[in-house]
């Protein structure tokens, strides 16, 4: 079974620049933190990361603690560059992130150059990549200084193990500071990577496009159907096999009346714009121009293809945008 991309994988997709860098990506972007592990199936996987870059899906995101276990989905994902995608490595743009929980004891978690360099090291060797594309800071440290964390992302810039530094998690005050220190160091921040959704809106209170916009930077928004809650998949309950079927937190937390009633209602002005609820919030969260792209998490091909569809309507009236407020203001 050779993998042979197709040659239409670029008529349809639309590509952003990423701030003010050499780099465009694709408004969608794949993450591989759910559905990438060593349990569910491998040639789901395989399918669904064939069928994105089919169309136009060149940039899969991963971190080092992707799994459960950890570092089983850039295992998968090394599976899978493998059989099928090396032939297109310099067509990719491949992350990797170090800064929660990884391996015991004090040097694998939060923000020492110890912990990301020795980590980026290992995500190399899981996935077989001689180089990652950008290699981030995956959540703010308290206690090390920015100044080293930093420093440690310039580092592997310069070693050629990564090709630009990005950040996630962090906010506003502490991004302009983390942009300053690396456009000093020489290596600019390429990109940021906040959540962001129609149910959580942090990011526009703290003003972070602002800040991304001013310093260059580009942003990559993650989780931007709330974990499954916007689309279809729990409109009617909760499926089986469904992330919520799977994790308690997950259910307690996002399933409640308050959040279905949301939903339903987000459904109807979905279902007037002529699409579905996951198309309209994947829209939503790109009708902000500063969103370089949209990382979504998927468990089958058709959840792929369906969210690829949004291209087909990615305009909001003023009037939508009102409901949605009126619905979902948080
Ligand atoms: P999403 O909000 O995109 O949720 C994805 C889930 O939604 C899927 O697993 C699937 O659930 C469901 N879904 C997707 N498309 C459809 C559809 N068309 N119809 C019905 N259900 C659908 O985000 P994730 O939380 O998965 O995060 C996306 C990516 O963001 C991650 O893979 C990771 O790369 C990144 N991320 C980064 C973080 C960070 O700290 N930087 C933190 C979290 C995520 P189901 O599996 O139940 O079918």
């Amino acid at each position: 079974d050779v993998y042979a991309a197709s040659p239409s994988r670029y008529d349809t997709m639309i590509y952003r620049r990423c701030g003010r860098s050499g780099i465009k990506l694709p408004v969608l972007t794949l993450g591989l933190w759910h559905n990438f592990d060593g349990y569910k199936s491998f040639e789901t996987a395989r399918a669904m990361v064939r069928h994105a870059f089919n169309k136009g899906i060149t940039h899969f995101d991963l971190a080092n603690n992707y799994g459960p276990p950890y570092g089983a989905a850039e295992r998968v994902f090394g599976q899978l560059f493998a059989l099928d995608l090396k032939p297109y490595r310099d067509e990719l743009f491949i992350s990797s992130k170090a800064g929660y929980d990884m391996w015991p004891g004090p040097y694998g978690d939060f923000g020492s150059r110890k912990y990301l360099i020795s980590s980026l090291n290992q995500s190399l060797k899981r996935t077989g990549l001689d180089y990652v594309d950008v290699f981030y800071h995956h959540r703010p440290d308290p206690e090390t200084p920015l100044e080293e964390t930093m420093s440690a992302l310039d580092h592997v810039v310069r070693q050629g193990k990564a090709l630009y530094a990005g950040i996630s998690n962090y906010p506003a005050d502490l991004t302009a500071k983390a942009a300053k220190i690396l456009r000093d160091l020489g290596t600019p921040c390429l990109i940021h990577q906040p959540s962001y959704s129609i149910l959580n809106r942090w990011t526009e209170k703290d003003h972070l496009f602002d800040i991304t916009a001013e310093n260059g930077i580009g942003v990559i928004v993650f989780s931007p159907l709330q974990r499954g809650l916007l689309s279809g998949r729990y409109l009617n309950g909760i499926p089986e096999g469904s992330r919520a079927s799977l994790n308690k937190h997950l259910k307690s937390n996002l399933i409640n009346e308050q959040t279905i009633g949301y939903i339903k209602a987000l459904n109807e002005v979905a279902q007037k714009r002529g699409q579905t609820l996951a198309q309209m919030s994947l829209a939503w969260v790109l009708r902000d121009t500063r969103v370089t792209s949209a990382l979504f998490g998927a468990s089958s091909v058709d959840q792929v293809d369906e969210n690829l569809r949004v291209l087909d309507q990615l305009n909001f009236s003023d009037e939508e945008l009102r409901e949605i407020d009126r619905i979902a203001e948080p």
